[in-house]
Protein backbone atom coordinates (compact mmCIF):
# COMPACT_ATOMS: atom_id res chain seq x y z
CA UNK A 1 0.00 0.00 0.00
CA UNK A 2 2.65 2.46 -1.09
CA UNK A 3 1.59 5.93 -0.32
CA UNK A 4 -1.55 4.84 1.22
CA UNK A 5 -3.22 4.48 4.67
CA UNK A 6 -2.55 1.43 6.61
CA UNK A 7 -5.74 0.93 8.62
CA UNK A 8 -5.45 -2.44 10.28
CA UNK A 9 -8.33 -4.36 12.37
CA UNK A 10 -7.66 -5.33 15.99
CA UNK A 11 -10.00 -6.31 18.41
CA UNK A 12 -13.32 -4.74 16.86
CA UNK A 13 -11.35 -1.48 16.14
CA UNK A 14 -9.68 0.56 13.22
CA UNK A 15 -6.58 2.34 13.81
CA UNK A 16 -3.29 2.77 11.83
CA UNK A 17 -0.78 0.01 12.03
CA UNK A 18 1.44 1.85 14.23
CA UNK A 19 -1.22 2.11 17.30
CA UNK A 20 -2.01 -1.24 17.16
CA UNK A 21 -0.39 -3.44 19.55
CA UNK A 22 -0.74 -7.41 21.47
CA UNK A 23 0.56 -7.98 24.75
CA UNK A 24 3.37 -9.93 25.80
CA UNK A 25 1.65 -12.49 27.19
CA UNK A 26 -0.35 -13.10 23.81
CA UNK A 27 -0.17 -16.87 23.04
CA UNK A 28 0.11 -16.22 20.02
CA UNK A 29 3.36 -14.57 20.61
CA UNK A 30 4.74 -16.90 23.45
CA UNK A 31 3.63 -20.37 22.33
CA UNK A 32 2.28 -19.34 18.41
CA UNK A 33 -1.34 -20.57 19.31
CA UNK A 34 -2.64 -18.88 16.76
CA UNK A 35 -4.03 -19.84 13.16
CA UNK A 36 -4.13 -17.09 10.44
CA UNK A 37 -5.48 -16.64 5.90
CA UNK A 38 -4.29 -14.68 3.21
CA UNK A 39 -7.04 -14.27 0.81
CA UNK A 40 -5.98 -12.74 -2.53
CA UNK A 41 -8.17 -9.29 -4.01
CA UNK A 42 -8.73 -8.91 -7.41
CA UNK A 43 -10.31 -5.48 -8.16
CA UNK A 44 -12.54 -5.56 -4.89
CA UNK A 45 -13.27 -8.95 -5.04
CA UNK A 46 -12.11 -11.48 -2.69
CA UNK A 47 -10.75 -15.12 -4.37
CA UNK A 48 -12.64 -17.88 -2.96
CA UNK A 49 -13.53 -16.32 0.59
CA UNK A 50 -16.12 -19.09 1.13
CA UNK A 51 -13.02 -21.33 0.65
CA UNK A 52 -11.24 -19.40 2.91
CA UNK A 53 -13.38 -19.15 5.58
CA UNK A 54 -14.26 -22.57 5.68
CA UNK A 55 -10.39 -23.70 5.83
CA UNK A 56 -10.58 -20.86 8.78
CA UNK A 57 -13.31 -22.77 10.36
CA UNK A 58 -11.45 -25.97 9.96
CA UNK A 59 -8.38 -24.75 11.22
CA UNK A 60 -9.66 -23.53 14.69
CA UNK A 61 -11.73 -26.29 15.10
CA UNK A 62 -8.41 -28.25 14.87
CA UNK A 63 -6.95 -26.54 17.68
CA UNK A 64 -10.52 -25.55 19.40
CA UNK A 65 -11.18 -22.09 19.45
CA UNK A 66 -14.46 -20.70 19.01
CA UNK A 67 -15.01 -18.78 15.73
CA UNK A 68 -15.18 -15.05 16.70
CA UNK A 69 -17.30 -13.96 13.79
CA UNK A 70 -19.79 -15.54 11.44
CA UNK A 71 -19.33 -15.19 7.87
CA UNK A 72 -21.39 -12.35 7.40
CA UNK A 73 -19.43 -10.32 10.40
CA UNK A 74 -15.85 -11.74 8.76
CA UNK A 75 -17.13 -10.56 5.07
CA UNK A 76 -18.09 -6.84 6.73
CA UNK A 77 -14.43 -6.50 8.72
CA UNK A 78 -12.81 -7.20 5.02
CA UNK A 79 -15.23 -4.49 3.36
CA UNK A 80 -14.33 -2.01 5.89
CA UNK A 81 -10.65 -3.15 5.86
CA UNK A 82 -10.26 -2.27 1.92
CA UNK A 83 -12.73 0.63 1.98
CA UNK A 84 -10.07 2.42 4.67
CA UNK A 85 -7.12 1.44 2.55
CA UNK A 86 -8.45 1.97 -0.86
CA UNK A 87 -7.09 -1.47 -1.36
CA UNK A 88 -7.41 -3.11 -4.92
CA UNK A 89 -5.38 -5.64 -6.23
CA UNK A 90 -4.44 -7.00 -2.54
CA UNK A 91 -4.37 -9.61 0.08
CA UNK A 92 -6.34 -9.28 3.12
CA UNK A 93 -4.16 -11.47 6.12
CA UNK A 94 -6.28 -12.38 9.12
CA UNK A 95 -4.89 -13.95 12.47
CA UNK A 96 -6.34 -15.07 15.06
CA UNK A 97 -5.00 -16.19 18.29
CA UNK A 98 -6.20 -17.68 21.75
CA UNK A 99 -5.50 -13.82 23.43
CA UNK A 100 -3.97 -13.11 26.74
CA UNK A 101 -3.53 -15.22 29.55
CA UNK A 102 -2.75 -13.88 33.06
CA UNK A 103 -0.31 -17.04 33.57
CA UNK A 104 2.51 -18.46 30.92
CA UNK A 105 1.10 -21.92 31.28
CA UNK A 106 0.51 -24.41 28.36
CA UNK A 107 -3.07 -25.38 29.83
CA UNK A 108 -6.07 -24.24 27.67
CA UNK A 109 -8.20 -24.19 30.60
CA UNK A 110 -6.58 -21.17 33.22
CA UNK A 111 -9.06 -18.54 33.13
CA UNK A 112 -9.61 -17.33 29.91
CA UNK A 113 -8.75 -14.49 27.91
CA UNK A 114 -10.49 -13.69 24.53
CA UNK A 115 -9.02 -14.13 21.20
CA UNK A 116 -6.90 -11.98 19.53
CA UNK A 117 -8.41 -10.69 16.62
CA UNK A 118 -6.47 -9.15 14.07
CA UNK A 119 -6.72 -8.21 10.04
CA UNK A 120 -4.66 -5.65 7.72
CA UNK A 121 -4.37 -5.34 3.63
CA UNK A 122 -1.07 -6.25 2.50
CA UNK A 123 -0.26 -4.93 -1.50
CA UNK A 124 0.53 -8.62 -3.68
CA UNK A 125 2.00 -7.61 -6.93
CA UNK A 126 0.80 -10.37 -9.17
CA UNK A 127 3.27 -12.12 -10.75
CA UNK A 128 4.06 -11.04 -13.99
CA UNK A 129 3.48 -14.12 -16.49
CA UNK A 130 6.85 -13.14 -18.35
CA UNK A 131 8.38 -13.60 -15.11
CA UNK A 132 6.47 -16.72 -14.11
CA UNK A 133 7.44 -18.33 -17.28
CA UNK A 134 10.86 -18.04 -16.68
CA UNK A 135 10.34 -20.56 -13.99
CA UNK A 136 12.20 -21.25 -10.63
CA UNK A 137 14.92 -23.56 -9.20
CA UNK A 138 13.60 -25.82 -6.60
CA UNK A 139 15.43 -28.58 -4.16
CA UNK A 140 13.93 -31.28 -2.79
CA UNK A 141 14.35 -31.06 1.32
CA UNK A 142 13.23 -33.77 4.47
CA UNK A 143 9.94 -32.71 5.53
CA UNK A 144 10.40 -32.90 9.39
CA UNK A 145 7.49 -30.79 10.41
CA UNK A 146 4.57 -32.47 12.68
CA UNK A 147 1.54 -34.26 11.64
CA UNK A 148 -0.83 -31.50 11.82
CA UNK A 149 0.29 -29.56 8.63
CA UNK A 150 -3.88 -29.30 7.71
CA UNK A 151 -3.32 -26.33 10.36
CA UNK A 152 -2.79 -23.30 9.33
CA UNK A 153 -0.92 -22.14 12.01
CA UNK A 154 1.24 -19.08 12.42
CA UNK A 155 3.53 -21.47 13.88
CA UNK A 156 5.84 -21.44 10.96
CA UNK A 157 9.16 -21.93 12.21
CA UNK A 158 10.11 -25.58 10.21
CA UNK A 159 9.37 -23.06 6.90
CA UNK A 160 10.87 -21.04 7.91
CA UNK A 161 13.75 -23.43 8.49
CA UNK A 162 12.95 -25.39 5.67
CA UNK A 163 13.07 -21.94 3.38
CA UNK A 164 16.62 -21.46 4.89
CA UNK A 165 17.54 -24.55 3.20
CA UNK A 166 16.44 -23.58 -0.34
CA UNK A 167 18.03 -19.99 0.34
CA UNK A 168 21.62 -21.62 1.39
CA UNK A 169 21.08 -23.65 -1.78
CA UNK A 170 20.68 -21.00 -4.04
CA UNK A 171 16.82 -21.83 -5.04
CA UNK A 172 13.70 -20.11 -4.53
CA UNK A 173 12.06 -22.76 -3.01
CA UNK A 174 12.02 -26.56 -1.36
CA UNK A 175 9.74 -29.16 -2.12
CA UNK A 176 9.17 -31.15 0.97
CA UNK A 177 9.64 -34.97 1.38
CA UNK A 178 8.39 -37.59 4.24
CA UNK A 179 9.56 -40.95 3.98
CA UNK A 180 9.73 -40.66 -0.22
CA UNK A 181 6.50 -39.10 -0.24
CA UNK A 182 5.90 -35.46 -1.60
CA UNK A 183 3.97 -33.49 0.58
CA UNK A 184 3.99 -30.18 -0.36
CA UNK A 185 5.89 -26.73 -0.62
CA UNK A 186 7.52 -24.58 2.59
CA UNK A 187 4.51 -22.33 1.92
CA UNK A 188 2.64 -23.63 -1.43
CA UNK A 189 1.26 -27.29 -2.90
CA UNK A 190 3.12 -29.20 -5.56
CA UNK A 191 2.05 -30.63 -8.91
CA UNK A 192 3.57 -32.72 -11.11
CA UNK A 193 2.48 -33.35 -15.35
CA UNK A 194 3.23 -36.93 -16.58
CA UNK A 195 2.34 -37.86 -20.29
CA UNK A 196 -0.14 -34.97 -19.66
CA UNK A 197 -2.07 -35.88 -16.35
CA UNK A 198 -1.78 -33.94 -13.63
CA UNK A 199 -0.84 -35.57 -10.59
CA UNK A 200 -0.98 -33.92 -6.60
CA UNK A 201 -1.20 -35.34 -3.35
CA UNK A 202 -4.34 -35.93 -1.35
CA UNK A 203 -5.58 -33.92 1.33
CA UNK A 204 -4.40 -34.82 4.84
CA UNK A 205 -3.02 -34.03 7.70
CA UNK A 206 0.64 -33.66 5.79
CA UNK A 207 0.34 -30.62 3.69
CA UNK A 208 -2.35 -27.36 3.85
CA UNK A 209 -5.44 -27.57 1.36
CA UNK A 210 -4.67 -24.74 -0.61
CA UNK A 211 -7.23 -22.81 -2.46
CA UNK A 212 -5.13 -22.75 -5.45
CA UNK A 213 -4.59 -26.18 -5.30
CA UNK A 214 -8.76 -26.22 -5.73
CA UNK A 215 -9.11 -24.18 -8.45
CA UNK A 216 -6.04 -25.57 -10.37
CA UNK A 217 -8.02 -28.85 -9.88
CA UNK A 218 -11.35 -27.27 -10.98
CA UNK A 219 -9.87 -25.86 -13.93
CA UNK A 220 -8.44 -29.46 -14.78
CA UNK A 221 -12.02 -30.83 -14.19
CA UNK A 222 -13.88 -28.52 -16.44
CA UNK A 223 -11.10 -28.92 -18.78
CA UNK A 224 -11.12 -32.28 -19.54
CA UNK A 225 -7.44 -32.04 -18.02
CA UNK A 226 -6.73 -35.54 -16.73
CA UNK A 227 -6.34 -35.22 -12.50
CA UNK A 228 -5.49 -37.80 -9.73
CA UNK A 229 -5.21 -36.98 -6.20
CA UNK A 230 -2.65 -39.47 -5.23
CA UNK A 231 0.48 -40.08 -3.22
CA UNK A 232 3.06 -38.82 -4.73
CA UNK A 233 6.36 -40.71 -4.55
CA UNK A 234 9.91 -38.55 -4.52
CA UNK A 235 10.63 -40.47 -7.58
CA UNK A 236 8.24 -39.50 -9.97
CA UNK A 237 9.54 -35.71 -9.22
CA UNK A 238 12.87 -36.45 -11.22
CA UNK A 239 10.58 -38.14 -13.86
CA UNK A 240 8.21 -35.92 -13.93
CA UNK A 241 7.45 -33.53 -17.70
CA UNK A 242 6.34 -30.46 -15.25
CA UNK A 243 6.63 -29.10 -11.85
CA UNK A 244 4.46 -26.73 -9.97
CA UNK A 245 4.08 -24.92 -7.04
CA UNK A 246 0.78 -23.08 -6.34
CA UNK A 247 -0.02 -20.62 -4.05
CA UNK A 248 -2.74 -17.61 -3.74
CA UNK A 249 0.76 -15.05 -4.02
CA UNK A 250 2.82 -17.34 -6.38
CA UNK A 251 -0.54 -18.56 -8.43
CA UNK A 252 0.82 -20.99 -10.29
CA UNK A 253 4.93 -21.16 -10.50
CA UNK A 254 6.60 -23.96 -12.91
CA UNK A 255 9.53 -25.42 -10.94
CA UNK A 256 12.39 -25.89 -14.15
CA UNK A 257 15.48 -26.98 -12.11
CA UNK A 258 15.09 -29.52 -9.09
CA UNK A 259 18.40 -30.37 -7.34
CA UNK A 260 20.24 -28.64 -10.23
CA UNK A 261 19.04 -31.04 -13.08
CA UNK A 262 16.53 -29.94 -15.45
CA UNK A 263 12.71 -30.82 -15.03
CA UNK A 264 11.20 -32.02 -18.34
CA UNK A 265 12.45 -29.69 -21.37
CA UNK A 266 13.81 -26.75 -18.98
CA UNK A 267 11.31 -24.73 -19.50
CA UNK A 268 8.28 -24.31 -18.44
CA UNK A 269 6.03 -26.48 -20.41
CA UNK A 270 2.70 -26.80 -22.49
CA UNK A 271 0.20 -27.83 -19.52
CA UNK A 272 1.46 -25.08 -17.16
CA UNK A 273 0.69 -22.91 -20.37
CA UNK A 274 -2.80 -24.30 -21.20
CA UNK A 275 -3.32 -24.13 -17.34
CA UNK A 276 -1.79 -20.60 -16.51
CA UNK A 277 -4.20 -19.61 -19.12
CA UNK A 278 -6.74 -20.34 -17.74
CA UNK A 279 -6.07 -19.61 -14.36
CA UNK A 280 -5.59 -15.71 -15.87
CA UNK A 281 -9.09 -15.96 -17.50
CA UNK A 282 -10.58 -16.67 -14.26
CA UNK A 283 -8.77 -13.92 -12.54
CA UNK A 284 -10.06 -11.48 -14.93
CA UNK A 285 -13.48 -12.81 -14.52
CA UNK A 286 -13.18 -12.65 -10.77
CA UNK A 287 -11.84 -8.69 -11.12
CA UNK A 288 -15.00 -7.75 -13.17
CA UNK A 289 -17.09 -9.21 -10.34
CA UNK A 290 -18.33 -12.13 -13.24
CA UNK A 291 -17.53 -15.68 -10.79
CA UNK A 292 -17.14 -15.85 -7.02
N1 LIG B 1 0.98 -25.09 1.78
C1 LIG B 1 1.52 -24.25 2.68
C2 LIG B 1 2.41 -24.79 3.74
C3 LIG B 1 1.24 -22.87 2.59
O1 LIG B 1 1.77 -22.02 3.50
C4 LIG B 1 0.43 -22.38 1.54
C5 LIG B 1 0.16 -20.91 1.40
N2 LIG B 1 -0.48 -20.39 2.49
C6 LIG B 1 -0.11 -23.30 0.63
C7 LIG B 1 0.19 -24.66 0.78
C8 LIG B 1 -0.99 -22.85 -0.51
O2 LIG B 1 -2.25 -22.41 -0.05
P1 LIG B 1 -3.07 -21.31 -0.86
O3 LIG B 1 -3.21 -21.83 -2.26
O4 LIG B 1 -4.38 -21.25 -0.16
O5 LIG B 1 -2.30 -20.04 -0.80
Amino acid sequence: MDNKPNIVYLNGQYMPVEKATVSVMDRGFLFGDSVYEVIPVFGKNLLRIDGHLLRLQNSLNRISLPNPHDDDEWQAIFTDLLEKNNGEDCAIYLQISRGAYAKRDLSVKTPAGRPTVFAMVFQVTPPDIDVLSAGISAITVDDFRWNACDIKTTSLLANVMLRQQASDANVEDAILVKNGIVTEGTASNVFIVKNSVLVTPPMGRLLLPGITRDLVIEIANNNAILIEERELKEAELYAADEIWMTSSTREIAPVIRLNGKAVGSGKAGPMWKRVMDLYQQYKQQLRNGDVK
